[in-house]
């Protein structure tokens, strides 16, 4: 069964005294252990559609089931807590902690979550392995390249084990070379773990490596 569906979603912003329909009706599934890409051009709505997916944002009209649960009739409370159990997010900058090493960045969302020190810190250098950042976990985000950083980052965004990850252009601050090695390692997780992928990305190769791709047209979903 899919872990994520979204039914119907409309969006409007209001812009002074016009209104833009970012989302008209927009429609998506996701499987368990899918990579989804999502290829649109700037202001097509990818962000929106992610945080309305991710339940940062509702919709005006529609609705986000995750895990089989509909959200709309959620409080704040509940949908803040049904995203940190099933949901991580990846952002194109870090936005790691300076003042805290690779492993103790991954360690905070499970010592938020309630999960004890040395069992979050097994969990985190586990993670930065699978990750291939064996011998990073002691440096701090300054002293990492730009792809260990992203590398990190998904490891804290996966680190309460979700189900969902969304991600906005992951790699869109990194060379080429690095951005495929963060992919690979990405896509690695993804198939070992089952987890559900949706990546907003500009770069074709990469996308066209992953499971399917959708797009953004008149506020629509659609397969490309
Ligand atoms: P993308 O991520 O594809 O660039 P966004 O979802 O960020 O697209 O934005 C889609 C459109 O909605 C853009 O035209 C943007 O200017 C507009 N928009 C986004 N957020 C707001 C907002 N809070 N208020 C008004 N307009 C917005
Ligand atoms: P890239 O080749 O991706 O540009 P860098 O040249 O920034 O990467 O870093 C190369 C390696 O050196 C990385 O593995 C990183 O962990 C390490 N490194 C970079 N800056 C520091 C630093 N200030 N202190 C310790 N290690 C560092």
């Amino acid at each position: 069964m899919e872990i994520l569906r979204l039914e119907a979603i409309h969006r409007t912003y209001r812009q002074g005294e016009a209104a833009l329909d970012v989302l008209r009706g927009a429609e998506f599934a996701l499987m368990p252990g899918e990579a989804v890409a999502l290829v649109a051009p700037s202001g097509a709505g990818k962000s929106t559609l992610l945080h309305i997916a991710g339940l940062l944002e509702r919709p005006d009209a529609g609705e986000v089931i995750v895990a089989g649960r509909g959200t709309s009739t959620l409080s704040d409370t509940e949908r803040t807590r049904l995203r940190r159990d099933e949901i991580g997010f990846v952002y194109q900058f870090h936005h790691l902690l300076s003042e805290f090493s690779a492993v103790e960045n991954v360690m905070l969302p499970q010592l938020i979550a309630g999960l004890d020190k040395s069992e979050a810190k097994k969990r985190a250098e586990q993670l930065l392995t699978w990750l291939g950042l064996p011998d990073r976990g002691t440096h701090r985000p300054t002293e990492l390249s730009g792809g260990e950083q992203q590398r990190v980052a998904i490891a804290r965004a996966v680190a309460n084990a979700p189900r969902i990850l969304f991600a906005d252009e992951p790699t869109g601050n990194l060379d080429i070379v690095t951005s495929e090695q963060v992919f690979e390692a990405l896509f690695k997780l993804i198939k070992a773990t089952g987890l559900a992928a949706l990546v907003a990305t500009h770069n074709l190769e990469l996308a066209a490596q992953m499971d399917r791709r959708i797009t953004l047209r008149d506020g629509m979903i659609v397969e490309v």
